[in-house]
């Protein structure tokens, strides 16, 4: 799947408006706020660069935070301004709200290569609940429209959605290499495909489990989304974390678990030859477990899950915070011969150190093999930015939600205006 991206002669002279999301996390400093991590600015300064050079109008939309449609100042744009002004060198205008006179006037005054930051769109209900009158007083004096915020695409949104249908509109670079990604893990990924899953919340990922299991080789599940597993399997979880299901689960006899089932009996023929040989099923989840009483409890013990009985742990109540050696012995051997590995979630309370042995093992051997590897997520990307192993991965995506979707195999609503035809 590709994206139109712009050309300079698409731009050169054009009042061009970028939804970027800077939805990032501030800290106090000082009277004010300051941002505490820009990579999401940074991941849009390609983009922007290329505006400036091109001799473009630059006019910013973002959201911060959930102002719930009011205007609250504590999620005011400025300091993201401010931050951003830094990285690109050159001053960013505060327009006091993104629609409006004083916005207008504003835009009207900008001259080629400069840059000016809307407010908060979420201090206007029209953004959240795609008011198509919102969307048309954001496009006012604007030629085009650029849309750089890829982790907020499966948002349908007035800056996502309806303002697409009323000026052309491009991909910005970062967002179509996303798609690009994400992408060529669905099309004609190099085998043998390995995904992992870990993480604790199955909801947000048993729609990309589902579509990724038609595609991978493997499916190596960790972290609180394996307990699923487990117990469709009929392995004892003791007093381990398991999502709630979803409300409408009773009506539809779809909780997680029974998810987990089929998922386990559909793939049931499908086999990966490890080493060449070794046949092992497609949805593979631990064969041991690091267990303790409680996630501030330093008693643990390791749990083999096969051919034992669990009558002491299930006393004890324990709880599964981790993969096992065993486990991570067999998921890296897999992975080892894997050409491609899409990797989401830890595979245990990776905060803890008593329980991070699993996911350390996990980004250690992804850093190390040999074929495509693309991680999402932001607890992954907060275990590899612990391990400090950030830069060893082909691609790493901050989209989270947005990008799990698009794995489910559904074309997001900010991405379909965005298609090459
Ligand atoms: P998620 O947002 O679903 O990716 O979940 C990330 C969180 O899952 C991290 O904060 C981990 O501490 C937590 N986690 C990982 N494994 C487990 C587990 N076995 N039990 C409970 N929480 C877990």
């Amino acid at each position: 799947m590709r994206l139109r991206v712009p050309s300079p002669k698409d731009v050169a002279g054009k009042t061009v408006l970028v939804r970027v999301d800077y939805n990032v996390p501030l800290e106090k400093s000082g009277s004010g706020w300051s941002v505490s991590d820009d990579e999401r600015l940074r991941v849009s300064l390609p983009t922007l660069n290329f505006l400036v050079e091109a001799g473009a109008k630059i006019v910013l939309a973002s959201h911060l935070g959930r102002p719930d449609g009011k205007r609250d100042l504590q999620y005011s744009l400025k300091p993201v301004a401010e931050r951003l002004s830094q990285l690109l060198k050159r001053p960013v205008k505060m327009a006091p709200d993104c629609i409006g006179k004083e916005r207008a006037s504003l835009i009207g005054s900008l001259s080629s290569a400069e840059v000016m930051m809307l407010e908060n769109l979420r201090f206007h209900s029209g953004e959240e609940k795609n008011d198509p009158d919102f969307a048309k007083e954001l496009v006012k004096g604007v030629n085009i429209l650029i849309n750089e915020a890829f982790s907020t695409c499966h948002r349908k949104h007035a800056s996502i959605v309806s303002t697409a249908k009323l000026r052309p509109s491009f991909a910005g670079f970062n967002c179509a290499k996303e798609v690009e990604m994400l992408s060529s893990l669905m099309m004609e990924p190099k085998r043998p495909f390995v995904m992992v899953v870990g993480g604790a919340k199955i909801a947000d990922k048993v729609g990309a489990i589902c579509h990724l299991a038609k595609i991978a080789d493997a499916v190596l599940v960790g972290g609180g989304v394996a307990n699923n597993f487990l117990k469709a399997d009929g392995i004892e979880i003791c007093n381990s974390y398991i999502q709630d299901d979803p409300v409408d689960a009773k009506q539809k006899g779809r909780s997680y678990v029974t998810v987990a089932e089929d998922l386990i009996r559909d793939t049931k023929n499908n086999k990966l030859l490890l080493h060449g040989y070794v046949p092992l099923p497609k949805i593979i989840y631990p064969v041991d477990v690091v267990a303790a009483p409680s996630l501030k409890s330093k008693k643990t013990e390791v749990l083999t899950l096969v051919n034992g009985s669990l009558e002491r742990a299930e006393k004890e109540k324990l709880m599964y915070l981790d993969i096992g050696p065993k486990t991570r012995r067999l998921y890296r051997e897999i992975l080892l011969e894997a050409e491609t590995i899409f990797w989401n979630g830890p595979m245990g309370v990776f905060e803890d150190t008593t329980f991070r042995a699993g996911t350390m093992e996990i980004a250690r051997t992804v850093a190390k093999a040999g074929g495509t590897t693309i991680l999402g997520g932001g607890d992954t990307i907060a275990a590899i930015n612990l391990f400090k192993l950030n830069d060893r991965y082909d691609y790493v995506s901050a989209a989270g939600g947005a990008a799990l979707e698009f794995l489910s195999g559904h074309i997001l609503p900010g991405i379909r205006p965005l298609l090459q035809v």
